[in-house]
């Protein structure tokens, strides 16, 4: 009985759905948000991705995969797409889409990349560019949940303006226990108040919490950027065990 349920729950997430664009945001000068609704959406787990599959009219299909940024009490699915200049389906969903417009999704896709409120905590999110993507998903469920699992959050990215969701992470960090703390790579606003420098061991032993309180970890970002950080967390004490990746690099890679 049990296959039979784990079966058909595996057939529900291969099922490729039509997923229609109900809202676009602009999130950044490179990165938009698409609010998808996706009908019989199986539902998903903070953290977890789909494929998005693009059939052109001549049939040339092109498949991609992107974290889910809604959280999971969320009736609508969120994607957030990072423009890449040269890329082929990128530029096409972070610009030209509009509402009212489909394609195809399917998932959702990834279990080891996630975490609900009842796993606990304390939790270490750490994000390079679009890798706060599934992150967001994570505090988005967590404030739905209104959970206070202590949650700290480290976001690098290049330039001030690259910062995703800014508005709403300052909201959320009224919350006394969660704490959110930014690193600009590439030069930073006068009178700015956090790290200007790549995320090294330093930067995550300020940031906590230390290896001792045994936080779950969570890195998502472009390749290098993950293993840096991954590194730099072993070097702290951090098991390996407790520290949960995602590699934005190219599908497939
Ligand atoms: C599990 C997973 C989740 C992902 N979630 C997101 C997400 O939430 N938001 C998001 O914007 N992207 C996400 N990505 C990346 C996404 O799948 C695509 O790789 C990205 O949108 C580029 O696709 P493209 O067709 O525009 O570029 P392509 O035509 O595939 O590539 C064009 C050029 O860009 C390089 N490139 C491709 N992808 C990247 C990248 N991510 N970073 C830097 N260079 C790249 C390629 O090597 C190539 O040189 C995720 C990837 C994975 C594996």
């Amino acid at each position: 009985m049990g296959a039979v349920v784990a079966g058909a729950a595996a057939a529900a997430r291969i099922t490729w759905r039509e997923a229609r664009v109900v809202e676009l945001i602009d999130e950044t000068p490179s990165a938009r948000t698409l609010v998808l609704d996706v009908p019989d959406w199986p539902g998903h787990d903070a953290g977890q991705h789909l494929d998005v599959r693009l059939t052109a009219e001549d049939g040339y299909v092109a498949e991609r995969s992107y974290s889910i940024a809604s959280a999971p009490e969320d009736a609508r699915v969120a994607l957030t797409i990072e423009r890449i200049d040269d890329g082929e389906v990128s530029p096409y969903l972070a610009g030209d889409v509009v509402v009212g417009d489909a394609f195809e999704v399917r998932g959702p896709i990834g279990g080891h990349f996630t975490w609900r409120v009842g796993d606990g905590g304390p939790v270490l999110l750490v994000a390079g560019g679009s890798g706060l993507v599934p992150l967001m998903a994570m505090l988005r469920h967590r404030a739905q949940a209104r959970s206070t699992v202590d949650a700290r959050l480290l976001v690098s990215a290049r330039h001030v303006e690259d910062l995703l969701y800014r508005e709403e992470l300052e909201a959320l960090a009224a919350d006394p226990s969660l704490s959110i703390t930014y690193t600009l790579t590439r030069g930073a606003p006068e009178r700015w108040k956090g790290f200007t420098r790549r995320v090294d061991m330093d930067m995550l032993q300020t940031v906590g919490p230390d290896a001792v309180a045994m936080p779950r970890a969570f890195v998502c970002g472009p390749t290098p950027f993950v293993e840096a950080v991954a590194d730099a967390l072993v070097s702290l004490g951090h098991t390996a065990a407790a520290i949960h990746t995602e590699r934005f690099g190219p599908t497939g890679s």
